[in-house]
């Protein structure tokens, strides 16, 4: 066992080698191409891709895409690029569609068996049918058609004889179980609708519960996991695997699916904030999807060791958001350099320093990693603080700038505050200080301490740049479905706030997806959308400081 720590499907995988049940490991990550994946989706992959690696196994992508009315080539292209990006390359890459020949003919298998038939009856008369936990189902009038009326009638419905919803394939099992999967579901329908891969061969596509486990068959898979609310359908897996005479046995497993708290883990809603516009593109950085999570900068080895956290139980469980916001911290600590950013400017005069001059100062560039070197920064008459470093009459323990008192900027010198403007509405423009040229940064002055540091951007080459920092998008909500609310009445109208500031100069050169600590706001990130050459947009990543603790 090489690198993860123990769980309940590894110690399935161990057991059923141990019993010679199957001789290598093959998982799959089967994600159906109608979104882009979401962090639920990482903690997929990174489950089927660590177990199978492990076991020195394979993992298959397989696009699950049997579906023809909601996926297109753009999700497939997009679930490439994430599952790449996240660290993994499949053995094998796979579509369901490519199968449907063969799932096609394992349902002749099963009409001729007597194990399937062809139902007439609408949806809504076989959802009636199948009858509720309390009630047993009925039995459709169709049920006991002869095999050759039901192969004549599959094969029309094969050839486009019929509308969609006039006819259905069903697998003949049991209309008494007390498992509703199990009470002759429907497993063939009819849709005419052009297919991102088949195009308009099909104008039948399986279902579901009769395509997946036919594909883990076709493809070896030994063990094949999927969510929890999957549970109740393995009876009906392990039909389909026997009765279409399959070779090979896969298993599947269940374990309990990741959420989030403030946010959404279904790409049906995903997709609804991007058509409806309340995001920015599936790659919006409030979204919890990969691509999103890339933009706002989460690194793909944050996102592993958070999955690797958070294990993997049967257990339904709602994970804090801000236990994926420690591991992206931890991952930046020593990868992203510190730099200096003013995201509410304030305008500081240094009185008492000459004009038209300016030094170059060094400053550390990650001092818990000395390894990143130093840079220099310049300094002048002219700088930028934040608004909020400074007021006019503060608080007691208030140790930032105000009328009288001195505070230290960072890498430069003490300033002292001795007069203020304020425009027509009160606000104040500007300060004007006075620095202590004996206080230089480094130089090991001791003469006097203050309690305040504060960062700055000198005003002259100091660059323009945007700073985005995000909320939760979607808060947190009760069941609200009686009062007829959505989950889109719970996006947070405050979930994006944009601002305009500046930035040390050399910053200029920073490229799409570089990294920064800015002192006191936290890691972000240069968005890869809004950035231009003349100004760089700083995405937050995630602030400095949480109160959780692992
Ligand atoms: P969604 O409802 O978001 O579309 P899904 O399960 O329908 O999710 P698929 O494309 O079928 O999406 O998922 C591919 C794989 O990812 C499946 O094996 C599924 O079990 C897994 N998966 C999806 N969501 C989660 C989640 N939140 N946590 C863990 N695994 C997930
Ligand atoms: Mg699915
Ligand atoms: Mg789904």
């Amino acid at each position: 066992i090489k690198h993860t720590s123990s769980n309940f499907i590894k110690n399935i995988i161990i057991e059923d080698l141990k019993e010679g049940k199957y001789e290598e490991v093959i998982t799959r990550f089967p994600p159906e191409p109608n979104g882009y994946l979401h962090i639920g989706h990482a903690k997929s992959i990174i489950l089927n891709f660590d177990l199978a690696d492990e076991f020195n196994g394979k993992t298959n992508l397989r696009f699950d895409d049997t579906n023809p009315l909601k996926e297109d080539t753009e999700y497939v292209e997009s679930i490439k690029e994430d599952v790449k990006w996240l660290g993994y390359d499949w053995d094998s890459l796979f579509f369901a569609s490519d199968y449907f020949e063969e799932m096609y003919n394992r349902a002749v298998l099963l009409i001729k068996k007597g194990k399937a038939y062809v139902d007439d009856s609408t949806p809504e008369e076989i959802r009636e049918m199948r009858g509720t936990l309390k009630e047993p189902g009925k039995e459709s009038p169709y049920r006991n058609r002869s095999v050759e009326e039901n192969l004549d009638l599959f094969n029309k419905m094969r050839d486009g004889e019929f509308k969609d919803g006039e006819k259905v394939l069903r697998a003949k099992i049991d209309m008494t179980s007390p498992n509703i999967n199990m009470r002759d579901p429907i497993i063939y329908r009819i849709a005419h609708a052009t297919h991102h891969n088949t195009g308009d061969k099909w104008c039948i596509y399986p279902m579901y519960d009769f395509a997946h486990p036919l594909e883990d068959a076709i493809e070896g898979i030994t063990h094949s996991i999927c969510t929890l609310e999957f549970e109740d359908h393995r009876p009906l897996y392990d039909w389909v695997v026997r009765e279409c005479e399959m070779e090979a046995q896969p298993k599947q497993i269940e374990f309990a699916r990741l959420n989030i708290t403030n946010t959404v883990m279904s790409k049906r809603k995903l997709k609804l904030l991007v058509d409806e516009g309340f995001a920015d593109g599936w790659d919006d950085p409030r979204m919890p999807t990969i691509s999103g999570l890339r933009r706002k900068g989460y690194t793909p080895e944050a996102i592993r060791a958070f999955c690797k956290e958070i294990g993997v139980a049967k257990a339904y469980s709602v994970v804090d958001e801000q236990m994926l916001e420690h591991f992206v911290r931890e991952d930046l600590k020593l990868k992203a350099p510190r730099t200096m950013g003013i995201i509410r400017p304030l305008k500081v005069v240094i009185t008492n320093y000459p004009e038209g001059e300016v030094e170059w100062l060094e400053a550390e560039n990650n001092p818990e990693n000395p390894e990143m070197g130093v840079r220099k920064i310049p300094f002048s008459r002219e700088i930028y603080i934040e608004q909020d470093d400074f007021m006019e009459n503060p608080p007691s323990k208030y140790f930032r700038l105000f009328p009288g008192n001195e505070v230290r900027l960072k890498h430069a010198y003490f300033i002292k505050c001795h007069d203020f403007i304020k425009d027509e509405d009160g606000n104040v423009v500007e300060l004007h200080c006075t620095y202590d040229p004996e206080t230089k940064s480094g130089t090991g002055f001791t003469g006097r301490k203050v309690k305040g540091t504060l960062h700055w951007v000198e005003a002259s080459h100091g660059k323009q740049a945007e700073f985005r920092l995000y909320e939760p998008f979607i808060l947190d909500q009760e069941e609200n479905e009686e009062e007829g609310k959505t989950f889109l009445d719970y996006v947070n109208p405050n979930s994006l706030e944009i601002l305009q500031g500046f930035v040390e100069p050399e910053m200029i050169n920073a490229k799409i997806q570089d990294k920064f600590q800015f002192f006191r706001h936290g890691y972000f990130n240069v968005d890869s959308k809004h950035t231009t050459p003349e100004k760089p947009v700083f995405n937050r990543i995630v602030s400095l400081k949480s109160s959780f603790k692992l």
